[in-house]
């Protein structure tokens, strides 16, 4: 692999087949597989990931918003596509892109099935999303005779899938109160299937709820970060491979004395004779202010280097007065020896928020 020469996210799609191939071994061969490509394939590059994914026999992708679909379809993505959050300004749109919505309450339910009647839609494919504890999205049980009217009074839409999701799938300390959650679902569904007169697609599960829940696959999962290469815990972080490396290049180096300051509004003092490097990523690329001051790091040269100062909008600069390095020297940012997962914490946050932060400013590559 040459060294980067700017700052690149580079993307393994050897590493993503990898992922796919180890989370599908957690499935039964009939659990369907369903790929979250929303916010750009978690910042990589949703078209791209996609294709991949396709030719690894995905089933289903999900994005969160219809503008996200539609992209997908410009570019000749052909698997069906959940929209998991879409509004009813975009049923139109959605619909002349054989995607598939998300029906959380009784406003988009019945204006979708409006669109769909204007629009002599039959057995349109939709998925009913019930909220069992997230309090974020979705119908609640007492709805379901109301739902199981409204899809009956019309032969425009149908049911294909009920779903909902988990709370607290990584987090085994929840792990009676995802139990719970599971028995919800199963209810709500077995309702559902009775009184519609035939038996939807039951999903529930993502990457966590699949690596710690075996018993609640239902008939498909939907994976996000695990194809990623992130499992949530160091157990699972260890058979899973991160595909993206965010890496960049030291431009320029300064020798600063005890007393000098570094970056805008001077936060960082030298205490000693200090050397400091200045790399060509900053704030609008996705790295926050947050991992200013000390907090976050990069690696050059196998060591790690501390952000001195604040974050500048497209610069930030390093700590590398222990660390034998020179100017045009490789900077990896994240990447496989220091994880997004382990930055992401030195500022209290996690892997999903700074895969997803990377601006478009910064060229993705593709390795195999
Ligand atoms: C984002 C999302 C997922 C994927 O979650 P991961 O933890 O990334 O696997 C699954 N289902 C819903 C409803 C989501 O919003």
């Amino acid at each position: 692999m040459a060294k980067a020469q700017e700052t690149v996210l580079e993307l393994n799609l050897n590493s993503l087949s990898h992922n796919f191939e180890y989370l599908k071994s957690k499935l039964k061969p009939s659990t369907k597989f369903l790929g979250v490509v929303k916010a750009f394939a978690y910042g990589s590059d949703a078209v791209v990931v996609a294709k991949h994914l396709e030719k690894l026999g995905v089933d289903y992708f999900a994005v969160a918003y219809v503008n996200e679909g539609i992209v997908l379809r410009e570019n000749g993505v052909t698997t069906p596509i959940l929209v998991l959050h879409p509004q009813p300004i975009n049923f139109k749109a959605l619909i002349e892109h054989c995607l598939e919505p998300s029906l959380y309450n009784a406003k988009v339910l019945n204006e979708f099935i409006e669109t769909a009647t204007k629009q002599g839609q039959k057995d349109y494919p939709v998925h009913i999303k019930f909220n069992t504890g997230l309090n974020r999205l979705g119908f609640s049980e007492n709805d379901i005779p109301f739902i199981i009217n409204k899809l009956k009074s019309t032969k425009c839409v149908k049911a294909k899938s009920v779903f909902s999701h988990l709370v607290a799938s990584e987090d085994l300390d929840e792990k009676e109160f995802t139990e719970n959650q599971i028995k919800k679902f199963i209810s709500i569904a077995e309702r559902f299937a009775d009184l519609i007169g035939y038996k939807p697609w039951l999903h529930l599960c993502n990457t966590s709820g699949l690596l710690n829940y075996p018993n609640a696959h239902f008939d498909m999962v939907r994976c996000g970060i695990g194809l990623y290469g992130f499992g949530n815990s160091f157990k699972e972080d260890k058979n899973l491979i991160p595909i993206a490396s965010l890496k960049s290049v030291i431009s320029q180096i300064h020798n600063i004395e005890k007393g000098e300051s570094v970056g805008y509004n001077r936060s960082y003092r030298a205490s000693k004779s200090e050397r400091i490097a200045t790399i060509p990523i900053g704030h609008a690329d996705g790295i926050s202010r947050i991992y200013g001051q000390g907090k976050g790091f990069v690696s050059i040269n196998g060591k790690s280097a501390p952000i001195a100062g604040n974050v500048c909008m497209d610069m930030l600069m390093v700590n590398i007065t222990n660390i034998e390095c020179k100017e045009g020297d490789e900077v990896i940012v994240f990447g496989q020896e220091n994880s997004a997962s382990n930055l992401a914490e030195s500022a209290g946050t996690i892997s999903y928020e700074i895969l997803t932060a990377i601006s478009s400013r910064v060229r993705r590559t593709f390795t195999k």
